[in-house]
């Protein structure tokens, strides 16, 4: 296999584009070498520019569920592209997705479209300070909520994988405002809540984790946060960006049975396309401009060709609530044959799954945490990616990222990615 025009691009990149890369992990900075510059994809398969295919376990990091270029998808961005690309103006597909999601999610009254699960946590906390008057937030060690200011501080995903303690350009004062915990850790969070009474405007968490590997919350770890919250006046956000729609119609909200406060979504409800979205119960969203004077605003929030893509999506989700169901089971199929495959070498690792997120740890302990999850081998993890990459399987470029299924994987992609991590690790081992 070779990669000579990706090495090319990469030169090229570098010249014009901060580190040849629009978005840091894409670099391969930590597992080193070339990051393989993509032509295009099709279900299960990504085609780099020399026109190597791979069976690709990022999904655009979460959004191609039902594979990539999914044919009513693009059939309908080609359909709303021919009336122009953005009106600055209301539409009805922006009521048609409001209403939808509704319908799945059903402690969502009022959402509001953004463009991005930055902008989508951004304005979560924003909402979460301004309705309580509070200015604390708690955000957890290793989750990721984007690179906004506030949620800067002991990040999952690239900061994690950069092992980036400080970001420069945050202030200590934004900083400050950022407490932090241990994943799966109530009795942290009780004692940060008891030392800042009547401070914390919000407690923000992926429920199911994927910016330190796939991480889950342990029995009534969700449940014990819910119950801080009421107790104390604090609002419960489920930055649902990557499971949104995903792990259940109704997200983790749904699938795990706890009811949050405010919702974040990102790259799933725009099928691919730039959208987030922040939503809850009407009392509180009521304090969103203009209804409110918390503003919040964005020159192509609700974006026709995002809209629509996205909505294209959600309704299949909708109607066929099944197909969450089969990739949960290609997944487990996956789970399954990695489990005796990895058993067989004798080296310690754990795998994380729920629904179709997984990830594997090579640990010799239960991953729970974010420290569970840097204590264990990553260069062993560095090596296995670029093994598994050259066998044409492409995992997430860090052992801080969940894997995405998506269900254009077939029977045999499956089986040949157990192959090739056989393969993988007795090369690597
Ligand atoms: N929240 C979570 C859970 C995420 O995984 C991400 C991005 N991976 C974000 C927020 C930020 O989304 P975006 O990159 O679209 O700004």
């Amino acid at each position: 296999m070779t990669i000579q025009k990706s090495e090319s691009l990469f030169q090229r990149a570098q010249q014009s584009i901060p580190g040849g890369v629009n978005s840091p992990v894409r670099a391969f900075k930590s597992v080193g070498g070339t990051p393989l510059f993509i032509s295009k994809a099709k279900g299960a398969y990504l085609y780099d520019a020399d026109g190597n295919r791979y069976i690709d376990y990022i999904a655009s990091w979460g959004p191609m569920i039902l594979g990539h270029a999914y044919e009513p998808v693009i059939k309908a961005i080609q359909e709303q592209a021919v009336y122009s690309t953005s009106y600055g103006a209301p539409t009805e597909l922006e009521i048609r997705m409001a209403e939808l999601i509704k319908s799945m999610v059903p402690n969502v009254d009022l959402i509001r479209m953004v463009s991005s699960g930055t902008e989508a946590c951004m304005s979560a906390i924003r909402v979460a300070r301004g309705y309580t008057g509070r200015n604390k937030i708690i955000k957890f060690e290793g989750c990721y909520h984007g690179h906004a200011d506030s949620f800067l501080v002991k990040a999952g995903s690239g900061v994690a994988t950069f092992n980036i303690q400080t970001v420069p350009g945050v202030t200590a004062g934004v900083a400050a405002d950022t407490l932090t915990c241990a994943y799966n850790d109530l009795a942290a969070v009780e004692k940060l809540v008891n030392e800042n009474k009547q401070q914390i405007a919000a407690i923000i968490i992926e429920p199911v984790a994927g910016n330190m590997g796939c991480i889950l919350p342990e029995s009534g770890y969700l449940a014990g946060l819910r119950k801080i919250c009421d107790a104390e006046g604090i609002l419960f956000i489920f930055d649902e960006v990557m499971t949104g729609f995903r792990l259940a119609k109704g997200g983790a909200q749904e699938r795990l049975g706890i009811d949050a406060d405010l919702v974040t979504y990102g790259k799933v409800i725009g099928a691919g396309m730039p959208v987030g979205a922040f939503g809850g119960k009407k009392h509180i969203m009521e304090v969103v401009s203009p209804l409110g004077n918390v503003y919040q605003a964005g020159t192509l929030s609700g974006n026709p060709i995002a809209m629509i893509a996205g909505y294209t999506l959600l309704t299949v989700l909708n109607e066929q609530p099944q197909l969450l169901q089969e990739i949960e089971e290609k997944t487990i199929y996956l789970k399954d044959g990695l489990d005796t495959i990895l058993a067989a070498t004798g080296i310690p690792y754990v795998i994380n799954q729920l629904g179709s997120m997984i990830s594997i740890h090579f640990s010799d302990r239960p991953v729970t945490d974010f420290a569970t999850a840097a204590a264990a081998n990553n260069q062993l993890f560095n090596k296995f990616f670029h093994a598994m990459l050259k066998r044409g399987v492409y995992l997430p470029p860090s052992a801080f990222e969940s894997w995405f299924l998506n269900n254009a994987l077939t029977q045999e992609d499956l089986d040949v990615t157990l192959q090739a991590t056989k393969e993988s690790l007795e090369e690597v081992l």
